[in-house]
């Protein structure tokens, strides 16, 4: 797709948001060859002149799976605790990874609260911009282990939005399991088909149906349309592509890859 390619390489500042479902492995462990491929990927775009902020979920799937208490997965107490325990296994394979490029990460985890108050809002502005400027990749989550379900953001996908509209993104990428954005739900219609892009991410909303939710992210497809709104409002495009296709950013990148682009009012 060309007009892929073209988003992604006339923007310099981009926030990747991976999913859950996207680096972990079925046994709640870290999908280590998936990882590699999307640190490779990012470290590409970083090699072509691009600045990247990671937005990673995946810290209660990985936690789960790494004191393996799957019976445990609905008991709040336990969801938080995973989440502290995930969290550390996200970050040493990212740190591992990244290391192959010689390039450090961060650990950044935000709040909802974090983003409703203006001194908190400057300080984490301040960190990024620093960060981004050292040539390090910040990897932000919620800070899931301090928040409760009716204060929490809930889900990356309007994390990764918030991010971008505070930094100032040009681009915002979702890696998801899915290709992209179907005009119905492909897992129980074999005739959808791709929408490969939207003006109007709020109608979208309304006129699609939308299907069920994944088994580990919280967000699904509504959250990643809402996000779309959320920085086309802002003039920021978003792509949400198939993160567990090898090598997807780089094929969109020479116009081989598939995905949907939310141009918002930028493709008028
Ligand atoms: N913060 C959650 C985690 O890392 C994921 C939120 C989401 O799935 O959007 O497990």
């Amino acid at each position: 797709m060309e007009q892929l390619k073209e988003c992604i390489l006339n923007s310099k500042k981009i926030v990747v948001k991976i999913g859950s479902n996207v680096i972990s492995a079925e046994d709640g462990t870290v999908d280590r060859n998936v990882l590699y491929n999307i640190v490779e990927q990012v470290n590409s775009l970083i090699d072509m002149g691009k600045q990247v902020m990671v937005v990673s979920s995946g810290a209660g799937v990985c936690g789960v799976g790494a004191i393996n208490r799957w019976n445990r997965r609905g008991d709040l107490n336990y969801k938080q605790a995973f989440c502290a325990i995930g969290q550390v296994e996200l970050m040493m394979a990212y740190k591992e990874y990244f290391a192959d490029y010689d390039v450090h990460v961060a650990q950044i985890l935000l709040t909802r609260d974090d983003f409703n108050d203006h001194h908190r809002t400057l300080n984490i502005r301040n960190t990024l911009f620093t960060l981004i400027d050292e040539g390090v990749v910040p990897i932000i989550n919620e800070n899931d282990s301090v928040c409760v379900e009716e204060i929490k953001i809930g889900d990356n996908d309007t994390l990764a939005a918030l991010t971008a509209i505070l930094w100032n993104a040009d681009l915002m990428i979702i890696l998801s399991d899915i290709d992209g954005v179907f005009d119905k739900d492909p897992k129980n219609s074999d005739d959808a088909s791709l929408i490969e892009a939207v003006d109007n991410a709020e109608e979208l909303i309304s006129s699609i149906s939308i299907g069920e939710k994944s088994s580990f992210g919280t967000g699904g497809i509504r959250t990643k349309i809402e996000a779309a709104a959320r920085v086309n409002k802002f003039g920021i495009p978003m792509i949400l592509l198939n993160g567990t296709k090898h090598d997807i950013i780089r094929d969109s990148t020479r116009g081989e890859g598939r995905g949907t682009l939310f141009l918002g009012t930028i493709g008028k």
